[in-house]
């Protein structure tokens, strides 16, 4: 990023830097993410092993705490994460997509109090834009943040919001001026930590993409600070969240690169795998030679045939 805050590519450091993302996965990751998805549940462990490494900090300044690492890099460590489990990229990706609308378009008092705070993964949290009512056009939405004094009170609701239970900090877009046209002129982002009138409500089911928490949040007279309005000025929000999800998009990019390199791993094995069984099953005396049975895989003694053959015959699935 050219912004506040600059990132930069270093070589040297990207190569430590997936090394280390690398041990990670292998140690920390891989042995429970099966269950975790399975099971749905939210990695504690995980999310701290990475709060440790600075992953939370990847794209964040250096002069803020950050690892300053290029968007490249990101990609790359992005790209790993997913080939073992992709959910631990989207609590990464919500979190830096907030980090990102401030280190952007944050006042320089902005930038000082969040982005320390974001890098060291101390304060985590997403970017909440969907309304139960509303999801592509966000033009759309209905969440209203009126001013009041050295306030602002923000009535709405927002769903599908990833990080929503176990983070304590959004960016969320609401409508100052409702009635503004064109409409995006009337859109604001605020950052917004829990405490009295926004909380959570109930986590959402999914089919996949499990253990991410995703859930709906709720304002009922939630007062902001107007310190906390993103760049100080009202009628900014659509764009500063376009900046920031510049960064998701290459987050959710780097994801089908891992998933794609995951799984053309898993069909090599499998094509090695039946590679052995073919050689040994060509070894092995037929099934006119010996009705009922066939030989051993290697040893070429008889057996009963446990069906193996089949999945390397034409036409079978593998
Ligand atoms: C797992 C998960 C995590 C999410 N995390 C977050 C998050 O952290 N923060 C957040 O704010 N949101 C999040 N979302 C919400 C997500 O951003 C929305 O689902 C998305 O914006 C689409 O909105 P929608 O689901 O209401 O679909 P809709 O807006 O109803 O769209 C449905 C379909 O219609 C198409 N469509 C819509 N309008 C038009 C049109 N005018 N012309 C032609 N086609 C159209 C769309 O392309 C889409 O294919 C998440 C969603 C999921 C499933």
């Amino acid at each position: 990023m050219s912004h506040a805050g600059a990132t930069h590519f270093d070589p040297e450091r990207e190569r430590m830097m997936l090394e280390a993302v690398e041990r990670f996965l292998a140690r920390e990751v891989r042995p429970v993410a099966r269950g975790l998805e399975h099971e749905d549940v939210w990695p504690a462990e995980i999310v701290a092993k990475m709060q440790e490494m600075g992953l939370f900090g990847c794209i964040i300044g250096e002069e803020y705490g950050g690892l300053g690492l290029s968007a490249s890099t990101y990609a790359k460590i992005i790209e790993r994460i997913s080939r073992v489990w992709m959910s631990v990229a989207g609590i990464i990706n919500s979190h830096l997509i907030m980090a990102a609308c401030v280190q952007r378009n944050g006042t320089a008092e902005q930038r000082s109090r969040y982005l320390p705070r974001f890098a060291c993964g101390e304060l985590r949290g997403g970017l909440a834009l969907t309304e139960p009512d509303c999801g592509t056009d966000l033009q759309a939405i209905r969440t209203v943040a009126r001013r009041d004094g050295e306030h602002y009170v923000v009535n709405g609701t927002k769903t599908w919001i990833s990080n929503g239970i176990h983070g304590a900090a959004f960016a969320v877009l609401v409508k100052t001026d409702p009635r503004a046209e064109p409409r995006h002129r009337g859109m604001s982002l605020f950052i917004c930590e829990k405490g009295p009138g926004f909380a959570h409500s109930r986590k959402l089911e999914k089919l996949g993409y499990k253990g991410i928490d995703s859930a709906e949040l709720v304002f009922d007279g939630y007062r902001v600070p107007s310190a906390n309005l993103v760049g100080g000025v009202e009628g900014q929000g659509f764009k500063h969240v376009m900046s920031g999800l510049e960064i998701g998009r290459i987050n959710v990019a780097a994801r089908g690169v891992g998933i794609a390199r995951a799984c053309l791993g898993g069909v090599g094995r499998l094509c090695a795998d039946a590679q052995d069984i073919r050689q040994a099953d060509l070894r092995a005396p037929s099934d006119t030679d010996q009705a009922g049975g066939h030989g051993d895989a290697l040893g070429g003694r008889a057996s009963p045939d446990r069906g193996c053959r089949a999945r390397i015959r034409p036409g079978a699935a593998l």
